[in-house]
């Protein structure tokens, strides 16, 4: 029987987190997908500011941390973003001009593209509480990074990569239901008297099912299914995101043959 292709879909999203469902490849090609989403895909990030005026309490150190700290919005293709990784190019251009006429608080609405548009998906992040007559304008610039030399750049966070869990209710459970007040997570339950799995997808693989009925219930992972989970930053949305980290990992593997096939081809000509 040959084995079904690779394959992916969603779990399950809530808010900003997903759970993918990556088939038909190794764990190793899974966690190598999860590192280029985390560490490769290439994101905007505040990088360079001018004050032009700071007549708050603040040092501009302090408020330029806070400022890098916001996740931009990135609009570009996976391709572009892919592009950007090899030959880092992407630059914006924002302003900041924020005038307190009574005590508020600056929130990162007030970060504005050159086009007057708001430039994080989070306006609601506060940067500095100012007083009345206080002002803070500044001139700023987002360029293109990854979160291997800044976690400012990380369009997720939060990831992992699990094995898709199987969990056996054995013959000898005597429907105790102590292992399902144990699991942590409602993967396993107790209805009318009865121990269920209610959605193998939220089994974290943690065991303590197991401790408390090692006889009764057995957990263990697909060697061939994997669940990717993350959480989104704000800069790329999951698909762009996820195709961008596919679209590297393949050019990065695609240059390596490359130098492997020149290697092989000067042997063969020695
Ligand atoms: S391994 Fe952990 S998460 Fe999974 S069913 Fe058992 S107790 Fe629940």
């Amino acid at each position: 029987m040959t084995e079904a292709g690779p394959s992916l879909s969603v779990i399950s999203k809530e808010g900003q987190s997903y759970k993918i469902l990556l088939e038909g490849i190794s764990i190793a090609l899974a966690n190598s997908i999860r590192r280029v989403l985390l560490a490769f895909v290439p994101t905007l990030a505040i990088d360079e500011i001018i004050f032009d005026e700071n007549n708050t309490s603040f040092y501009r150190e302090y408020i330029a941390h806070r400022l890098a700290l916001i996740p931009i919005k990135t609009v570009m293709s996976y391709e572009e973003l892919a592009d950007n990784y090899f030959e880092p190019k992407a630059e914006v251009d924002m302003a900041l001009d924020a005038k307190a006429e009574k005590d508020e608080v600056v929130y990162a609405s007030e970060l504005k593209f050159p086009d007057g548009s708001v430039a994080t998906e989070h306006p609601r992040i506060p940067i500095i509480s100012l007083t009345a007559g206080q002002n803070l304008r500044a001139e700023l610039r987002a360029k293109i990074g990854t979160g291997r030399d800044h976690a400012k750049w990380q369009p997720v966070s939060a990831t992992s990569v699990i094995n898709y869990p199987i969990i056996k209710i054995n013959g000898s459970c005597e429907d105790c239901a102590k292992c399902a007040s144990a699991c942590p997570t409602g993967a396993i339950t107790e209805k009318n008297g009865k121990l269920i799995v209610v959605d193998e997808a939220l089994c974290t693989l943690c065991g303590m099912c197991m401790d408390q009925c090692p006889e009764a219930i057995s957990v263990s992972g697909d060697p061939r299914r994997h669940i990717l989970s993350f959480d989104l930053n704000g800069q790329l949305d999951a698909r762009t995101a996820l195709t961008a980290a596919l679209e590297i990992l393949n050019r990065e593997l695609g240059n390596i043959l490359s130098q492997l096939e020149v290697l092989v081809n000067e042997e063969k000509t020695q």
